[in-house]
């Protein structure tokens, strides 16, 4: 018996053995394939190879009787492998944002008067009834213990009637989970869909956060760049493809950071179909939904079997240092999501909460103020635009404006750098977003005067950045 035992035990090493010799030549072999498309000048990455490499070895394992799931596990595990030794590695752009993010923070401390047109916060200070409320819930009620990791039953049911009743939905609080911040949605959304054996489809130019979880969760990235001439317009053949090659969570920033673009209802219509064929979660991060310029149509209002739904009184109620947010799913994500919180940031303090309530209750009146006053400084920056040689598509909604500076080889990081060093403006770099090395992104969540005297000040630099 025991002399059996290893026998199996000797065969298992030996074909552990031979199963690392075939990845390691598999590995050369990439390696090859990479040098021959660097030569001949080819994009390192061929969706439709992949999918064909996926299919045969999906028609091996039928054949061979193993799990077509682990098989695909597998395969999609050597495929990054095989980009690895080829170069491509994602390597997280935040760096690019929070850098000039950190040094202009560092140079207000110093005293510097700063033009900041680098941070995502609007300058609208939240509804006074917010603050008295957290003031009660602290001094009066003592709020001030661990509650549950979902969320306050009271924040939940008030989150849901809300959305229920924007949306004449029938969400229910078990969908709810309530987060420090979108942020945290984020975060927990993307690490409890993928991993390693799966992937994650981001449509370029995205929020940079998207791709840092992305990379703790070691999943695969594929990437659909947009363009600004064509308007930042998602190709839907590109899509399939993606999700041909076997994507499991696809994310959409709507309004989209840093562009402005809404996605047209049709368009979005026929994102969700697909999504629905593939099953492809989408994860829909709306927090910028309260500034829409233009009709606007929610994941939570389309046939979207799967979503992960990010929404934050950050943006919308001038919450930022709040740290309040929510996420929309199935229950069954939620409770997920729910262990990340349970096992990292633990609740989202009470009185937090309870402010949050006193933000759901406020008027329709201070919110459509909050986007006209957004919609004036998207004119404002326009008309400054408009006269400069920079070209931009103007936002649909949103609080940025995503302009592109008509020189080749420009370098957008250089430029913001020495845009704060000698005209004292911060913007973030089009690195940060994706390939946009000619781009920037300009925040308008500051004062009117602030962006025109901005915008003049960058233009006074291109010109002088043109004259070499
Ligand atoms: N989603 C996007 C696209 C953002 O730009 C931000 C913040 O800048 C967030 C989510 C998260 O914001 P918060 O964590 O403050 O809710």
């Amino acid at each position: 018996m025991s002399n059996n035992l290893e026998i199996s035990r000797k065969k298992i090493r030996e074909l552990d053995r031979k199963i690392l010799i075939l990845i390691n030549e598999r590995l050369n072999v990439a390696e090859r394939i990479g040098d021959t498309k660097k030569k001949s000048n080819l994009s390192p990455i061929n969706l439709k190879v992949e999918k064909s490499v996926l299919d045969n070895s999906l028609q091996i394992s039928k054949t061979i009787g193993l799990s077509e799931e682990f098989s695909k596990k597998i395969i999609n595990i050597l495929i990054s492998q095989s980009l690895k030794v080829q170069g491509i590695t994602s390597e997280g752009r935040s760096k690019y944002l929070y850098g000039v993010f950190e040094k202009a923070k560092e140079m207000t401390s110093k005293g510097e008067k700063l033009i900041r047109l680098e941070i995502g916060e609007p300058n609208f200070l939240c509804p006074p009834s917010v603050k008295e409320a957290a003031r009660k819930a602290l001094t009066t009620n003592e709020k001030t213990g661990y509650v549950s990791a979902a969320g306050i039953k009271e924040l939940r049911e008030a989150v849901a009637n809300k959305v229920n009743q924007t949306h004449e939905l029938e969400i229910s609080p078990n969908q709810i989970l309530i987060t420090p911040g979108g942020k945290f949605g984020v975060f927990a959304g993307i690490l409890t869909t993928v991993s390693e054996v799966n992937r994650l489809l981001l449509i370029e130019p995205y929020w940079p956060v998207y791709e840092e979880c992305a990379i703790l969760a070691r999943t695969r990235i594929d990437r659909i760049h947009t363009v600004l001439d064509n308007s930042w317009k998602i190709d839907l053949e590109k899509i399939k493809e993606a999700f041909n090659a076997g994507t499991k969570l696809l994310i959409l920033c709507n309004p989209s950071n840093p562009t402005g673009n809404i996605i047209p209802e049709d368009e979005l219509k026929s994102i969700v179909e697909l999504a629905n064929d593939n099953n492809v979660t989408i994860l829909a991060d709306e927090v910028y939904d309260v500034y829409a310029f233009k009709p606007f149509k929610s994941i939570l209002e389309t046939s979207c079997n799967d979503f992960i739904y990010i929404q934050s009184f950050s943006k919308r109620y001038g919450m930022t240092g709040w740290r309040v947010g929510y996420a929309i799913s199935s229950p069954t994500t939620i409770k997920k999501m729910q262990k990340m919180m349970q096992i990292s940031a633990t609740c989202v303090p009470e009185f937090v909460q309870k402010a949050a309530i006193k933000a759901l209750e406020t008027d329709d009146a201070t919110l459509t103020k909050f986007s006209k006053t957004m919609k004036k400084r998207v004119e404002i920056a326009s008309k400054e635009l408009n006269d400069s040689p920079l070209s931009y598509k103007k936002p649909d909604g949103g609080m940025y404006i995503f302009p592109r500076v008509n020189i080749e080889k420009f370098n957008s990081q250089d430029f913001a750098l020495k845009l704060l060093a000698e005209q004292k403006v911060a913007v973030s770099p089009g690195q940060a977003f994706g390939d946009y090395p000619r781009h920037f992104r300009i925040s308008l969540g500051g004062s009117e005067e602030d962006i025109k005297e901005g915008i003049h000040r960058i233009v006074k630099m291109i010109e002088k950045w043109q004259d070499g």
